[in-house]
């Protein structure tokens, strides 16, 4: 790996995808590849095989996929299972074929058991049922994780998966129908506090526990199995430590100073009741995370402010 080295990053407009590139960047990767959806369809398998023929990468990063919180996972099925599998079986049979020996797949947490005892290990993979509001995702992250390990045993490649806990920051979704619960609450406290201070409405009961790490954390994580090869096929990316949604609610609450009161619509569901990561592999071998709660929530209003008019 040098600073020549070339690195498709799939998804590189995504918050993650673009999280990589800056940090690949400012390092001093001088030949990183990107495609938008619109020049590259990554569902699309000649498609991508011409792309990957004709940029010729060292290395492909997987930071593409269809993704969603807990609504429309729950509305949109067939396109969470099918458009992910799609979307990471062409990158990673090409990569395959066409001889790339280094191979970096992004995935969630959510590929780990609705109940399984926590913090969540790597090896509890597979042990017992998934989250019914997001298992289309996970089933078609649970098979990218195993190509990539199927490849790593059969062919000894380099193909390593990182699965990262609930994500936010910089160029997150704060669409509200489809958002996560982090940018979602920043945009609900911040318009109802320019609304006078009005009522905001959050989803469930406000009692699950959610794990929560900054986009450049996770960049960092990427650069780091970018540079190293990492001896095992799968690591969690995590903060180590979790909160309750109602918790993360009053902190960013108070990070806006929206003064108005919160109500719960427990019409919506809650999700899995915890999935804080076991984060143990990651920082034994040297990563670890730099950004605290309230400091990334911070930087992301702050994104957040300097971006309202797409949010209209
Ligand atoms: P999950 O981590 O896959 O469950 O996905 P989310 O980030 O969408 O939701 C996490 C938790 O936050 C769930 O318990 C939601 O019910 C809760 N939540 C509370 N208010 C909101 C909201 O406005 N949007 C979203 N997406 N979730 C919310």
């Amino acid at each position: 790996m040098n600073y020549n080295t070339i690195i498709y990053i799939a998804g590189h407009n995504g918050m993650v995808g673009s999280a990589i590139w800056r940090t690949l960047s400012a390092k001093g990767y001088v030949n990183l590849i990107g495609a938008s959806s619109k020049e590259l369809d990554l569902r699309n398998q000649q498609a991508v095989r011409d792309f990957i023929r004709k940029t010729k990468p060292d290395v492909i990063i997987d930071a593409a996929a269809k993704v969603g919180g807990i609504l429309a996972n729950n509305n949109f099925p067939y396109q969470f299972l099918m458009e992910n599998m799609q979307i990471q079986n062409n990158l990673i049979d090409t990569a395959h074929r066409l001889g790339i020996d280094k191979f970096i797949f992004l995935g969630s947490s959510c590929i780990y058991p609705k109940l399984a005892p926590q913090p969540l290990k790597e090896e509890y993979l597979l042990t017992e049922p998934l989250e019914p509001t997001n298992e289309w995702y996970a089933l078609a992250k649970i098979t990218g994780v195993k190509a990539c390990e199927a490849l790593r045993n059969q062919f000894d490649k380099d193909f390593v998966s990182l699965m990262p806990t609930n994500l936010y920051g910089t160029h997150d979704n704060f669409d509200l129908n489809s958002s996560h619960v982090l940018p979602a609450m920043i945009r609900k406290f911040h318009e109802a506090k320019l609304n006078n201070h009005a009522v905001v409405v959050l989803w469930g009961s406000g009692t699950p526990l959610r794990e929560f790490l900054f986009v450049d954390d996770m960049a960092a994580a990427v650069v780091f199995a970018l540079e190293n090869t990492l001896p095992e096929s799968l690591y969690n990316v995590g903060s180590g430590t979790d909160l309750t949604i109602k918790e993360l609610a009053l902190m960013i609450q108070r990070i806006i100073e929206h003064q108005g009161e919160i109500i719960w619509d427990d019409t919506k569901p809650d999700g899995t009741p915890r999935k804080l990561m076991d984060v143990s592999k990651m920082h034994a071998l040297g990563w670890k995370h730099q950004t605290n709660l309230e400091e990334g929530i911070k930087k992301t209003y702050s994104w957040f402010l300097d971006n309202t008019d797409k949010f209209k």
